[in-house]
């Protein structure tokens, strides 16, 4: 169940109407325990039933399913990691970041597969993706990426240029240059697919329970705050929200993503805009944008940019920041200027997790039975799937390709002490918007203040 103080469109369906779960108010043994119900979570469930049908598996939850950044995302499933290519070729090798895309981009094969064998409905449509470029900065910022693609092997068919005019025909955006388009990505109703997940783990005979806080874990047993579960493995799929645990305060930093919806599009707005394949849509700017057109035909549009919250706290009240909103309203109203004025009516917010390194990772211990995935900066609704997969792998210890993928215990090391971890990420964050407002006012890149974001972000 989505929380149902957010005003999230995704809240909106019926679809969040089962009873809620039990808590965990007793001692459990079990093979296997979760702790978070996201789709990292879910997914490894998923996995492992189908890995070792007879394993017992439970999944701990402290809100409710889909409560996380699961529930209130902006839907893109998409195959794109937060690294590039080549910065993973930086750190682990050609080879191995050539693999790691690969593998991301089936990931969305992989993921239609199994929404339509266990009859998930979660409006999935795999339309691809267009980055825009609206000054010269940022034609040479995506010209560039379609390059280094092409440079390790990739071809136009996973990445190509497109013309202004074939932009404007796809969706009829204002002030594009010319624009990248890949079909590595997918629409999806996020809530949706996180409760047609969670029916489908619990017909496989996981058992799920709600409301119950992890306080703290070691190897073979979690506390909560009523209960202990002794567990042979422990997997941690808690993104934002980790620096809830004892022992990891400083393992991701939360950084808020928020959102706004608005009413669905008129006859003649969708025929000024076109936008018929439902491409999700972006820009090449450093501070992050996306947008999709929902199955009912609303314009759903998020942004990054919201200033980290001291010592790593995550409170409901940070689900919406009203400065934040209104800077995602007008880049919308920016965007899609030619369909006129257009209500809104969502706003909404919540956590993503960040490791240190900024790179995902997945990390198992078969001596301590401890394991974690995440750290998806941002994009992890396809990428928790490869990751979960790969965890319940590397639980069944066979050997599988993907227990050789470059994010197998890459784990990063911890953030900073406060108040260094404060004063250093909202510093570039705002460093970050101020090379986005340069670029734009004057075409011309911010080569110092790029080199300053790129020696913090390494
Ligand atoms: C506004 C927004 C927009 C986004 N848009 C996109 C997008 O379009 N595409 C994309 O790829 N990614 C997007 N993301 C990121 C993506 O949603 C996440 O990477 C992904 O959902 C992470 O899934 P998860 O299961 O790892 O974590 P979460 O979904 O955050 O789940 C973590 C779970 O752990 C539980 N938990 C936490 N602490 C404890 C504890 N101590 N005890 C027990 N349980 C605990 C929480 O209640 C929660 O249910 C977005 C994120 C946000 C916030």
């Amino acid at each position: 169940m989505v929380s149902k103080d957010l005003n999230s469109l995704w809240c909106d369906a019926a679809i969040n109407d089962a009873a809620p779960r039990e808590k965990l108010s007793s001692d459990i043994e079990t093979d296997v325990a979760i702790i978070g119900a996201g789709f990292s979570g879910l997914w490894t469930a998923y996995y492992l039933k189908k890995l070792i049908p007879n394993s017992q598996v439970v999944i701990i939850d402290a809100n409710q399913v889909g409560f996380g950044a699961s529930g209130r995302n902006g839907g893109w499933c998409s195959g794109f990691l937060p690294n590039s290519i080549d910065e993973l070729a930086d750190t682990h090798g050609r080879e191995l970041a050539i693999e790691m895309y690969r593998q991301s981009f089936a990931t969305l094969d992989e993921i239609e597969t199994v929404l339509v064998n266990e009859s998930i409905d979660c409006d999935f449509h795999r339309g691809g993706t267009i980055c825009g470029a609206t000054n010269s900065v940022q034609v040479e910022r995506v010209t560039s990426e379609i390059f280094k693609f092409h440079q390790f092997g990739f071809t136009d068919d996973d990445i190509r240029q497109l013309s202004q005019s074939e932009v404007e025909r796809r969706i009829n955006v204002s002030n594009i240059q010319l624009a990248s388009y890949t079909p590595h990505c997918a629409v999806t109703h996020p809530a949706k697919l996180v409760n047609g997940l969670a029916r489908v783990v619990e017909q496989l005979g996981v058992k799920i329970y709600e409301n119950s806080p992890v306080t703290q874990y070691q190897s073979g047993s979690i506390q909560t705050n009523h209960a202990i579960c002794r567990a042979q493995m422990i997997i941690r799929a808690t993104e934002g929200f980790t620096p809830s645990i004892k022992t990891h305060r400083r393992t991701l930093a939360p950084l808020y993503s928020y959102m706004i919806a608005t009413s669905p599009l008129t006859e003649r707005q969708l025929q000024i805009l076109g936008w018929e394949n439902r491409e999700t849509y972006h820009d090449a700017r450093n501070m992050i944008i996306y947008c999709q057109l929902t199955a009912d035909k609303r314009i759903a549009f998020g942004g990054r940019g919201a200033p980290y919250h001291f010592a790593s706290r995550t409170k409901p009240s940070y689900d919406a920041h009203p400065l934040i909103h209104e800077k995602i309203c007008n880049s919308m109203r920016e965007i899609f200027k030619k369909i006129g004025d257009v209500d809104i009516t969502h706003k909404w917010g919540g956590p993503l997790g960040v490791p240190r390194n900024w790179s995902p990772s997945v990390n198992f211990d078969a001596r301590t039975g401890l394991g974690s995935l995440g750290g998806y900066v941002g994009d992890g609704v396809a990428a928790s799937n490869l990751a979960a997969r790969t965890m319940a792998h590397l639980i069944a210890d066979d050997n599988h390709e993907l227990t050789h993928l470059a994010w197998v215990n890459n784990q990063s090391r911890k953030w900073e002490v406060e108040p260094l971890r404060y004063f250093g990420i909202n510093g570039l964050l705002k460093i970050s918007e101020s090379i986005d407002s340069y670029e734009s006012k004057t075409n011309r890149p911010d080569r110092i203040r790029t080199k300053i974001l790129e020696t913090f972000l390494g």
